[in-house]
């Protein structure tokens, strides 16, 4: 298929677009380079350095592209920060995507995928969670994709767009040319790995005082490579199905000391931390619940365990010290 992936040029985008041209995919990104870096994308795919905030430069790289296919991945996406400056997220990330999902209709495009949150289920009843918990954004950032969400399902609706919005829980991991390097760095295994590598004196953990087992939070890590396999298997479903909803993650959750203390096993580095107050918008526990993903498209992830998803970043961050 042609794909345009958005934000292809990021952490995330960049991994699928590695994978969905190993799977014989013609792919084009599109991505400002606000956060993402020109050297995750190889020089060979076309590349439409563009924001889609300006909707004319959506519509030509639709219209020479001509894509039936869109992954969306371009987008504001900490949760912290989206508690301090809401309307950046409530805004920017909801406008941008209304841009490219109504140029996308007009351009034929037959099917979107949607990087979606687990930042929706700020109370979650049952844990682990599943597709049909009750979907309560716990912060702006969430809610900005919870509302590309309904719009999306309205472009189904109205338009006949097919979509899947798949739900990360916490990406992690790199493969072994593409990795994580933001500008800041927020995410807590990057951060941590910084430590090891002598460039930041400790890991702050954010709060103590949650109802876990330990204190601190408790998120369930899922390697970048399995979350963009998924995709591809999501594009491929969308031939069969109007719409599609899942929560990706591997299903076990791990607590940030015991991130820290998998940290410590892998690089043999004390990595010394220290408790702060807790960051606004962290849920205290988010855990997949993936068995529809599994038995539906048949995702099977291959980095189950944390212990080798924080190797494969290890790897990339000793290899890329000052990144890309
Ligand atoms: N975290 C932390 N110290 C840090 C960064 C993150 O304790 O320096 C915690 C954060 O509060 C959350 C978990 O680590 O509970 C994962 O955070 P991250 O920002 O990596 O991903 P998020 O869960 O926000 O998507």
């Amino acid at each position: 298929m042609k794909v345009l992936v958005t934000g292809g040029a990021g952490y995330i985008g960049s991994v699928a677009v590695e994978s969905l041209r190993a799977a014989g995919h013609t792919v084009a990104v599109f991505d400002n380079l606000y956060m993402g870096h020109r050297e995750a994308v190889d020089p060979e795919v076309t590349f439409f350095e563009a924001d889609l905030a300006d909707r004319k430069a959506v519509d030509e790289a639709l219209a020479s592209f001509a894509p039936d296919s869109i992954m969306h991945f371009a987008a504001y996406s900490l949760v912290g920060e989206s508690v301090e400056k809401p309307f950046k997220y409530l805004g920017d990330n909801v406008v941008n995507g209304i841009n490219l999902i109504e140029s996308a209709i007009e351009h034929g495009v037959e099917r979107f995928i949607l990087s979606s949150t687990a930042n929706l289920f700020d109370e979650p009843e049952t844990i682990p969670i599943s597709e049909k918990e009750k979907l309560i954004p716990g912060s702006p950032y969430g809610e900005s994709k919870f509302f590309l969400e309904r719009i999306l399902h309205w472009a189904n609706r109205t338009k006949g767009l097919r979509y899947a919005a798949l739900r990360y829980f916490n990406a992690a991991g790199c493969t072994a040319t593409r990795g994580e390097d933001h500008d800041p760095e927020t995410h807590l295994i990057p951060l941590i790995l910084q430590v090891a590598l002598g460039q930041r004196e400790n890991i702050k953990i954010f709060g103590d005082d949650y109802d876990t087992n330990d204190g601190t939070c408790i998120r369930d890590y899922i390697h970048v490579s399995d979350l963009a396999q998924a995709h591809i298997l999501a594009l491929e479903a969308l031939k069969e199905h109007e719409t599609l909803h899942y929560n990706l993650g591997n299903g076990s959750g791990f607590s940030v000391k015991e991130v820290v203390e998998t940290v410590r096993e892998v690089t043999g580095h004390p990595i010394p931390a220290e408790t702060t107050p807790r960051r606004a918008g962290d849920p205290a526990m988010l855990i997949a619940d993936s068995r529809k993903v599994r038995s539906e498209l048949g995702w099977d992830p291959q980095y189950p365990d944390l212990k080798s998803i924080v190797q494969s970043a290890w790897d990339w961050h000793q290899a890329h010290p000052n990144g890309y």
